[in-house]
């Protein structure tokens, strides 16, 4: 409808046009030289307009062909855009298919053909990598780094290369660099992780894990290596609040309250930790440093208390009757904790001695429950297998404790 409305004044406004030109008067006269042309006025105007759409043409025409190299470029241009991005996937299929040289050779194609952008930079830092030529993955993992969206694989890849080289100093800050770049990652926590177990800087590894066991051993570590007493104690109680029946982390909550003359709530740390899990290394925790023998056997029942009738109490009580010479009540104590099902010969042990015979050792350790490991001290870290919080008290070839 408004289209036709638009005709209809379009075609009334030319008519109205031509009219008026058709009634104008007069004549038109040109002089070229000694020639001279008349014509009518409405056949000038005429003219005028044809002049003027030959020459709107002519321009056309004009830049039509002044553009015609640019055209030219530009398809010159796709060209070689779409053989770099052969070239780049090429490339790609050899570095999954692990085929070095092909995906290097594709790699310098495609930075030839596209220019330093950042999949053939990737393309080249990695196929470089896998044919061993550090340097020159190390150029493109740097160059990588200045790329925005990449960035997080240049510092990847250049953490790679520091860990191989052992440079972990150099490895901790593109580990930083790398979790600025893409925050949260789960594999730039786990290398941080592991930097910081290398470097033994166990209380920032703590803040990189969210397993209870974990946390338990590092924060038990970081307790034992702390700066000063108050630190300690933050950390030894995060890892009894952790796993509060991990003895060493019961220990070192006990040891840094003395730390900070707290000997009562030491010793209920101790009670409450004998009460969760007894153990010989909270048992030798609860005695006072420098105890006769006497004042041990006065001691222990305090401890035994806590969980009577346990293997681990009347072991614990046996032993300080024992070393006070009381031989009644030591023998007593480790026929109960016989009877109470002590195998593993520790009982037997305190009544050979008491027999005068010689004594087996204790076939008690820590085991890693990840690749078994033995060993006779508890560490936060298995020394095989680096695997946080695996070691476990146990006699070997036996099922957890
Ligand atoms: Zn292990």
């Amino acid at each position: 409808m408004l289209r036709a409305v638009k005709f209809m004044l379009l075609a009334t406004a030319l008519l109205a046009l031509a009219w008026w030109v058709g009634g104008l008067p007069g004549t038109v006269t040109a002089h070229a030289g000694p020639y001279a042309i008349t014509t009518s006025t409405q056949a000038a105007l005429l003219l005028l307009v044809l002049a003027a759409i030959l020459l709107t043409v002519l321009l056309r025409v004009l830049g039509g062909i002044r553009r015609v190299p640019g055209q030219l470029g530009g398809w010159r241009a796709g060209k070689r855009a779409a053989a770099g991005e052969a070239a780049t996937l090429r490339g790609l299929a050899a570095l999954a298919a692990e085929d070095a040289q092909a995906a290097k050779a594709e790699a310098a194609k495609a930075l030839k053909l596209l220019g330093e952008t950042p999949l053939a930079l990737m393309l080249s830092a990695e196929s470089a990598r896998l044919a061993g030529d550090a340097a020159q993955a190390k150029t493109a993992f740097e160059k990588l780094t200045r790329h925005q969206e990449l960035k997080f694989l240049g510092h990847q890849g250049l953490l790679r290369q520091s860990l191989t080289a052992k440079d972990h100093e150099t490895a901790r800050q593109h580990a930083q660099a790398a979790e600025a770049a893409y925050p949260g990652s789960a594999w730039t926590r786990a290398q941080r992780l592991e930097l910081a177990l290398h470097g033994q800087d166990y209380a920032a590894a703590l803040g990189l894990t969210r397993d209870k066991h974990e946390i338990a051993a590092l924060a038990t570590a970081a307790a034992r290596n702390a700066a000063n007493p108050s630190q300690a104690l933050t950390f030894a109680k995060q890892a009894v609040k952790a796993d509060p029946q991990l003895a060493p982390a019961v220990v070192a909550l006990a040891t840094s309250l003395r730390a900070v003359d707290k000997t009562r709530a030491a010793k209920k740390a101790l009670y409450a930790g004998w009460q969760e899990a007894p153990h010989p290394l909270i048992a030798e925790a609860w005695f006072t440093p420098g105890a006769t023998p006497l004042e041990r056997a006065k001691d222990a029942p305090g401890l035994a208390a806590a969980n009577p009738g346990h293997v681990e109490s009347e072991l614990v009580l046996a032993r300080a009757d024992l070393d006070a010479g009381l031989t009644g009540e030591a023998k007593r104590h480790a026929q109960a904790a016989l009877d109470a099902g002590c195998t593993d010969g520790r009982a037997q042990a305190i009544l050979d001695q008491l027999a005068g015979k010689p004594a087996q050792p204790s076939r008690f350790a820590w085991v890693c429950a990840s690749c078994h490991h033995t060993q006779e001290d508890w560490a936060p870290v298995c020394p095989v297998c680096h695997k946080i919080g695996s070691l476990t008290w146990r006699a070997p070839g036996t099922a957890l404790v």
